[in-house]
């Protein structure tokens, strides 16, 4: 059995949508050779999502089924009306298996592993500016006009919560995207290096 030291790292990045978590986590995969993690959810899949690739898009039934038997790391209703959650055990068989994990989950979630995982590394992602982040909200196509307004609202308020919560070690900003997966990446390895040479 793998001892502390080569368990992989649990990196949670978080921050308010749009301003390029997906981005930064599927490239940070990419240079770490990392897992991504893939959450449950209730809300609707859209047509640019796949199922079990994206999310694992579940009715509300099931959800709560999986809240009362404990299958969750963490779970959380995000925007006040869909819920998320970050399955247990594919996180448990990756760090065992000494790879890295990626979870994308929000300032709540990240709260949770926070507290659960204090050993795990917790990013909040932070916009230059709140126009740039309605810009990349719009631009990215997705969403209509109401979602657009709600997750642009709720956003100085996720990132006053992760400031108060002390839940995350490191505030990137997402201004250069190179730059921003470059600072997250030198961070992790950094983290595991000194993990591996602390006996
Ligand atoms: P999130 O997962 O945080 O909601 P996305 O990764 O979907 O955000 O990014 C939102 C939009 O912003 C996408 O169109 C993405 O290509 C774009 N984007 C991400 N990072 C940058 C950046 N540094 N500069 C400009 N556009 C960016
Ligand atoms: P979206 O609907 O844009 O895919 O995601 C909305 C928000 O839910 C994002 O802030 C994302 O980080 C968060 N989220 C996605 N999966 C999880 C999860 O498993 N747990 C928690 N707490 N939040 C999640």
């Amino acid at each position: 059995m793998p001892t502390t030291s080569t368990r992989g790292a649990l990196i949670v990045i978080s921050g308010p949508s749009g301003v390029g978590k997906t981005t930064i986590v599927h490239k940070v995969k990419e240079e770490l050779d990392a897992i991504f993690s893939v959450s449950a959810t209730t809300r609707p899949i859209s047509d640019r999502e796949t199922d079990g690739v994206d999310y694992y898009f579940i009715t509300p039934t099931r959800f709560e089924e999986m809240v009362q038997t404990g299958a969750f790391l963490e779970h959380a209703e995000v925007f006040h009306c869909h819920r998320y959650g970050t399955l247990k055990e594919p996180v448990e068989k990756v760090l065992e298996a000494g790879k890295s994990m990626l979870l994308d989950i929000d300032v709540q979630g990240g709260m949770q592993v926070h507290k659960n995982m204090p050993e795990s590394l917790r990013f909040f992602i932070l916009p230059p500016s709140e126009e740039e982040l309605f810009r990349r909200l719009t631009a990215r196509g997705r969403d209509d006009a109401d979602s657009i307004e709600r997750r642009f609202s709720e956003a100085k308020q996720e990132i006053k919560l992760a400031r108060e919560s002390n839940a995350y070690d490191f505030f990137i900003v997402n201004d250069n995207l190179d730059l921003a997966v470059a600072e997250t990446v030198a961070i992790i390895k950094k983290c595991q290096d000194t993990a591996q040479s602390t006996p």
